[in-house]
């Protein structure tokens, strides 16, 4: 099959390039591997996403998905496997075919973090959990434990505290990395005690989580602190192997590019929080998926 444009991820940066490409006239395949919407589906509440109001992640997902399907775009659920994106015209080959394409664009996203503390994949789904939107309920009256000090880990703490009777927040620091209003609102909610400046160091327990070991890092103490879940959320992974050679990436494994979302490769451009950027947020990504199709569009025309 061959599209002006392929778009790699369908959260809201591959969504928003997908509208602003097909109203430039341009064909569009969208490519999936996991959930529409990336992201934002596993986020309890979105406030911050100028005109929806308070609405939930998937609602959110839902409109950002059928508005890209109203307007044409093949949105389809397959993995991308391989891709040769040095050459014109451009090649996605994925687990449903192979896709050639005038211009792409990569808005694959970042994965969840993990600890890397002892017993964490042994419970990877038997109380240690990377989504306290999708597992939350799971733990309904019970005392559960959450590591992290971003956004996710504070908003993911008061999702949690209006299910579970009690909600520990273990933080490596003594600042929170997420915004004022959250951790006010955290700090003052009665069922959330924080431990600060502490980590977790290991999971426990025997078919499922019992216990985590928790260490304060200023007196060196440690504790076994009984709960039925450990959720992570201490950031954000991009994995971007897949195109490791044919852009360029940073230390860290972003695709490098500014705002222009272009990418050190000609006819490729990147959208959302898998680029190095400053500030990863739903409205940040909406934007660089406009920014990144417009340019696409534009390199349609003279190439
Ligand atoms: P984040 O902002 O990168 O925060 C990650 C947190 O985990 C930091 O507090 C960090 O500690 C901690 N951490 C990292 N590695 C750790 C480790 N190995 N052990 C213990 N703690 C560790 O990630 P995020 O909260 O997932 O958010 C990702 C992006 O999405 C951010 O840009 C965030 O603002 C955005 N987001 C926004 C909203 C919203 O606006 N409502 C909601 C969710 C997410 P340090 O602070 O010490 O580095």
């Amino acid at each position: 099959m061959k599209y002006d444009v392929v778009i790699i991820g369908a959260g809201p940066a591959g969504l928003s390039a997908a509208v602003y490409a097909r109203r430039a006239g341009l064909s569009v395949a969208v490519l999936e591997q996991n959930i529409y919407g990336g992201q934002i589906v596993n986020t309890p509440e979105v406030e911050n996403y100028p005109g929806t109001g308070k609405t939930t992640g998937v609602e959110l997902a839902m409109a950002l998905y059928n508005q890209a399907a109203e307007t044409g775009a093949d949105i389809l659920l397959e993995g991308v496997t391989e891709v040769k994106l040095t050459q014109d015209p451009k090649v996605v080959i994925t687990t449903g075919g192979e896709y050639e394409a005038g211009a792409v664009i990569i808005a694959n996203g970042a994965k969840r973090r993990h600890l890397g503390c002892k017993g964490e994949e042994e419970f990877s789904g038997r109380g240690v959990s990377y989504c306290a939107t999708c597992d939350g309920a799971f733990f309904r009256g019970k005392e559960v434990s959450i590591v992290g000090g971003g956004n996710t880990a504070l908003e993911d703490a008061l999702f949690l505290a209006n299910n579970c009777s009690k909600v520990t927040l273990i933080h490596r620091r003594d600042q929170f990395r997420g915004s004022k209003i959250l951790a006010d609102a955290v700090v003052v909610k009665e069922n959330i005690e924080i431990l600060y400046d502490s980590t977790v160091e290991e999971v426990c327990g025997g078919s499922v989580v019992e216990s985590i070991r928790v260490r304060n890092k200023l007196s060196g103490e440690e504790k076994l602190l009984p709960v039925s879940a450990l959720f992570v959320a201490v950031g954000l992974s991009p994995e971007n192997s897949l195109f490791e050679g044919q852009v360029e990436l940073s230390e860290a494994g972003y695709i490098v590019a500014g705002e222009d979302c272009c990418t050190s490769c000609s006819g490729v451009f990147v959208a959302g929080d898998t680029r190095t950027k400053e500030l990863r947020q739903i409205v940040t990504a909406a934007a660089d998926g406009a920014v990144a199709a417009t340019a696409a569009a534009r390199w349609m025309d003279t190439h």
